[in-house]
């Protein structure tokens, strides 16, 4: 883990740690997405509330984005898209970069403005589809069991990649989707809640059952979570698994 290096090309930023309701709006861990860089080029993930002040506080400028990855509509990971998206396209005047977001989060219950949406690609994502963005495949795979529609992906250039499991009920396939040297895991639970469509890191032990990466980040921390300390739960997920589980914290910067 390394600070903000302008000359690396590859690497995750965590501008946002926080996940669920009582964690974001109360901003007891930030919300500004994952950003990341692969081969260069600049995208983001999920930017919640926040993102916009987040980025240029760590000097990461929205005019710079090849891409905006949203995988659904939920205010934590959504609030800042259109912010964001403005400030990509500079005001709208200029043409440049991508939107994959959701059908629902587009059509039925938008959060993406109808005045906001030009001089940008806008992609649906759908199932199984592959896209590349400035040289970036982005490997969309099955739809997650959430309470909207909501997807996740593996991202690559040439050279690095990592995986990317937003929100979503535990199911068997997850492994086999996202095989990947990192994993990044949004975790709202330590333990496992049964009428909650969302990931415990006690899911963790079923994923690397059956695929162990190198690394295993978890992240999205619920209030429940950060009061178990999640640096102490990756902790022991590390040693009883002898997997790399590490906690992510706001603004930490991960070389790929
Ligand atoms: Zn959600």
């Amino acid at each position: 883990m390394t600070r903000i290096n302008t000359i690396s090309d590859n690497q995750l930023i965590f501008l946002g740690t926080g996940g669920g309701r009582f964690t974001v709006f109360n901003q007891i861990r930030k919300s500004g997405g994952i950003w990341f860089k692969l081969n260069g080029k600049l995208f983001v993930i999920d930017p919640g509330p926040g993102a916009l002040i987040e980025a240029i506080k760590h000097k990461l400028y929205p005019n710079k984005l090849s891409g905006i990855f949203l995988s659904h509509r939920h205010l934590d990971h959504s609030a800042d898209i259109n912010t964001i998206i403005e400030s990509m396209t500079e005001g709208g005047h200029k043409k440049r970069g991508a939107v994959l977001a959701p059908h629902e989060a587009t059509d039925i219950d938008p959060v993406i403005l109808l005045y906001n949406r030009k001089n940008y690609t806008l992609i649906n994502q759908k199932e199984f589809e592959t896209y590349e963005i400035d040289g970036v495949k982005i490997e969309v795979k099955c739809k997650h069991h959430h309470t909207t529609e909501t997807y996740g992906a593996v991202f690559s250039c040439k050279s690095h990649s990592f995986a990317f499991i937003p929100d979503t009920a535990y199911f068997d396939e997850l492994a086999d989707c996202y095989k990947s040297k990192i994993v990044i895991m949004n975790t709202v639970f330590c333990k496992r809640r049964a009428n909650f469509k969302h990931l415990a890191a006690e899911d963790v032990y079923r994923f690397v059952d059956k695929f162990r990466p190198e690394k295993l980040i978890i992240t999205h921390f619920g209030l429940s979570f950060l009061k178990e300390k999640p640096w102490e739960v990756a902790e022991r997920i590390a040693s009883d698994t002898g997997v790399n589980v590490v906690a992510a914290y706001d603004g930490m910067v991960v070389d790929l």
